[in-house]
Formats: C-alpha cells, structure tokens, sequence
C-alpha cells in the first residue's frame, strides 16, 4: 500500500510517501520520497527540499504561494524528473493528513467523509491557523487524485482520555458545555513515543507508566498510563503549558485583561505577542532557537540566559506537575528538535529530578543518543531519548484504517 502523508502547518508543508506490505514493519522504513516546503525564509518565494529513499537530494524554490497551487507542484515533482517516486499518482493508494483539533467527537482517527470535513471546518473557531489549511489539504487532495481514500489523524485524539478533573477549566460550568476546555496537542508524537518506548524497554505498553517531554518549536509534557494520556500541559490551544520557541506558553490571564484595559491592547495584538513574541525570542531578544540560545548564554549574555533558566524552571515543574498523576514513573522520555538534540536542556531538567531517584548518565546523554536509554544504572526509572516520527505514525493508522479486514476507525 503506497500511503502519501501530508503534514501541514502555517507556513510549512511537509509530505512523504511511504510503502507499506501486507504487515507492518516492527522497525522505521525510509520513507520513499520526502518533500518539504518553507515560507518563513525569503517574501514571496516557497523553499523546498526534496530526498529520495535511494538519496537523491534537490533544493529548490518555487513562487507558488498558495497551499494548493504548491500541492499541485509537489505532486508534480512525486511523478516526474529525476527525483521521480511513483510512475503516475494512481499508485497512491490512501492520503493521510496530520489534522490539529478534532474536538471531544474524534477519539481516534477517521477516513475522511463529508462528515468529518464538517466537524474539521466546525473546529476552525478552535484552531483557526490549523484546521483550514488541514482542510484545505484534504480539499486538494480530492480535486487533483479524486476519490482516493483519505484518513485524518488527529492531534488531540489522544488526550481524549483525560479525567475530567484534568480537562475542565475552574471557570464557570458553561465555559466546558461550550466546548472551554483542554484539548491538549502534539498527541500523534505523544503516543509514538509511548509506542517505542514499550518497544525498546520491552515491556507491554499497557503496564507502563510515561512521561514524554516533546520540545520542539512547540513544546509539550503528558503522562502516560495504560497507553493513555492522563494529563498534558496545552490546553484549549497549543499555548498553554511550557515556555516555547516564540509562545509564553501559561501566563497568568489577569495580564491581558490589563494589557486590554490599562494598555489599550486589541485581541490581535495580543495573539501576536503571545504566539510569535513570546518565549526563548520574547525573553531573549535574539532568537527561538535554543541551539542559539545556549551558544550565547555560553558567551555571556544574560537575556539568553534569563530565557534558557525560565525553559528549564517551566519544564521541571511541569514534569513534576503530571509527575503526580501518575503512581510511579517507568520511563522519562525527551522527544522533537530540543528534546531529541540538547543534552544541556536534558541534564538541566534531570538535575532536579535526583531527589526522585531519576539519574542520567552523562557520557550516554553527551554521546547524540537515538532511540536509546540514557538513564544512569542506578536510576529508578529509565530516561529515553526517542526521534520522534509523526508522519509514520500517521501512514501506520492509513494501514491500519485501509487494511483489509479494518472497521474504518483505529485507536492507536
Ligand atoms: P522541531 O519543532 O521538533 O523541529 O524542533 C525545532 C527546534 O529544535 C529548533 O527551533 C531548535 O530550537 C531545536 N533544536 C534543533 N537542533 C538542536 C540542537 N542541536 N540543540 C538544541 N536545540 C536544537
């Protein structure tokens, strides 16, 4: 099964195309063909790059500016020239999309029908810079490959589980019979990671108890119990939670009402500041990136390093905070850009760990681990670093969804 998935944001597109037999592999394949587009760097110009499974590798720009004329251009690119993938785009057998909210209905993910294009749309008011261009991506798909079956795979679903204790604001009791609660986000790496973790600790997921840090641009705690979120630090938006790249991640809501009040602030500027001013670039001056971050606190500049001590504090109360919905810890897990490549940002947030008993060992974390304990021998719980893959996650459900013998629906 030829399984093409789109994974798309704001202002990225990322697509792969994967291949997948009669049983699911128990390890990662390459994907065959893997395509990227980035608007953030050069006004008016899309950047791509493109890989191929047999390593042929091309950069290129194209002024196609909208999601649809550079779908257009990338399936193009899928069936033509000299990083060809596919003879004709009828070999690809399902499409499956990375969808951010899919509300309290979507507890798993779904092949995309009329009804749950609505339910997308309807969830627009909820994740206005996500849901339209997720489907958008799903309405393009349909006018250039037709009728080809498409899945949605949502970013909340898996939090669906929470206990309502953890889900509900303490606002007034209509805030959550209006839909005012916590979605949590970043579920498909949530539970990918849940996934390897069971498999590299070789033990059933259902008997462990997990903790996933994905730091990424975006950053995000949840706790893990019997395979199932039980709490997660975003919130009824991605903003919740964790200091980010550009977002505050919580900050207390009295502030806006007296920058509405006292500082004459609209509710736009206010989104702005909190999404793209904010964070490791809001209290830094200098940059979102923490490879940036560390080099100049590392140099002595004190902003940089105001803002890496605020990620570090931020994160260890968080995993001290979901810590406690758990009744023990198994595994500690960092994932995504941050979590996956700083051993300064995973030493930093172990260290405050040592009263529990959570030890890493030092050479092991130094030494780029993938996919790979880093716990020291005598830590009560093992610390993992896992390369997070959501994109494969998301061509396993298409399988699973299309296989033969499926019911149309899978929980993960
Ligand atoms: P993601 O959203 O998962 O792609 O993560 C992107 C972020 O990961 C970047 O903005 C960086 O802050 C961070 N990152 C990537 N590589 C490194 C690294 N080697 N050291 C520290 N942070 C990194």
């Amino acid at each position: 099964m030829k399984i093409l998935v789109l994974n798309s944001g704001s202002s990225s597109l990322k697509c792969c195309l994967y291949e997948i037999g009669e049983t699911l592999p128990s390890a990662v394949p390459k994907a065959l063909w893997e395509w990227a587009v980035d608007w953030t760097h050069r006004a008016g110009l899309a950047e791509i790059t493109l890989k191929t499974a047999h390593g042929a590798a091309l950069k290129s720009e194209t002024t196609a500016q909208t999601q649809t004329e550079v779908m257009g251009y990338m399936l193009e690119q899928l069936c033509q020239g000299e990083t060809q993938a596919i003879a004709q785009l009828s070999e690809i057998d399902v499409v499956g999309h990375r969808v951010v909210h899919g509300g309290t209905q979507y507890r798993e993910s779904e092949r995309v029908t009329a009804e749950v294009k609505q339910a997308i749309a309807d969830l627009a008011c909820f994740a206005p810079l996500h849901n339209p261009i997720n489907l958008e991506g799903i309405e393009t798909i349909e006018q250039i490959l037709g009728d080809v079956p498409q899945v949605a795979v949502f970013d909340t679903a898996f939090h669906r589980q929470i206990p309502l204790a953890a889900t509900v604001y303490p606002g007034p009791y209509a805030w959550y019979e209006q839909g005012i609660q916590r979605y949590g986000f970043h579920g498909i790496s949530h539970q990918y990671c849940a996934e390897r973790a069971a498999q590299l600790l070789e033990r059933p997921l259902d008997d462990l108890r997990l903790i996933v840090c994905h730091l990424g641009n975006g950053c995000s705690v949840s706790a893990i119990r019997h395979g199932h979120s039980v709490d997660t630090t975003m919130g009824f938006t991605p903003l919740e939670g964790l200091m980010m790249g550009t977002r505050s991640g919580s900050v207390d809501p009295g502030i806006l009402i007296y920058l509405l009040r006292q500082a004459g602030y609209s509710p736009d500027q206010l989104e702005d500041i909190l999404n793209r001013k904010s964070g490791l670039k809001g209290i830094s001056g200098l940059s979102a990136d923490m490879r940036q971050i560390t080099e100049a606190a590392a140099a002595g500049n004190s902003r940089a390093q105001l803002a890496f001590d605020l990620f570090i504090h931020r994160l260890r109360a968080s995993i001290g905070a979901v810590l406690l919905s758990l009744d023990r810890l198994d595994a500690l897990i960092f994932t995504a850009g941050i979590g996956e490549n700083s051993a300064l940002v995973r030493a930093a947030a172990c260290d405050a760990l040592d009263v529990w008993g959570i030890k890493l060992d030092s050479q092991l974390n130094d030494a780029s681990p993938v996919d790979q304990d880093i716990a020291h021998a005598e830590s009560r719980s093992r610390v993992l670093v896992i390369h997070t893959q959501e994109d494969w996650a998301i061509a396993q459900d298409c399988w699973r969804i299309l296989s033969p013998g499926s019911i149309g629906a899978v929980e993960r």
